[in-house]
């Protein structure tokens, strides 16, 4: 399991952990994800509509940056409550905005895939 966090966070394939999901460098904006793996042929969308469920992954996320910037705001406002606490929540949403689709969709990806036991391949050349 612990080892599989590490090609999660660097956007590896979840079938060979080799290939890469996105085309250009996953850190920044929100890249174009390849059809299929290059290194092993696993089909990443392997039915249509299979990554709206990515959506339940990237709001549990949304979630979760939001109560840490809020914590984090604790140590830096006087109140407990401010209002540019809600500024700092929405800014760093939506600055970690594309990294959140990103690994949504790479998380939701490493639920449904064993290493090595993918059953969409496409036959490579
Ligand atoms: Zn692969």
């Amino acid at each position: 399991m612990i080892k599989r966090l590490r090609p999660l966070f660097l956007y590896k394939c979840p079938n060979c952990e080799k290939g890469k999901i996105y085309e250009k460098s996953p850190f920044f904006g929100f890249g174009k994800m390849k059809e299929s793996c290059s290194h092993c042929g696993h089909i990443y969308e392997w039915e249509p509509g299979f990554f709206y469920g990515a959506m339940y992954v990237s709001y549990a996320l949304g979630v979760a940056t939001l109560v840490g910037v809020f914590i984090i705001c604790q140590f830096f406002f006087e109140r407990a409550f401010d209002p540019w606490m809600i500024a700092w929540m929405i800014g760093t949403l939506l600055a970690l905005a594309p990294y959140n689709h990103k690994i949504s969709r790479v998380i939701w990806m490493y639920f449904f895939t064993r290493k090595g036991r993918s059953k969409t391949l496409v036959q490579q050349k």
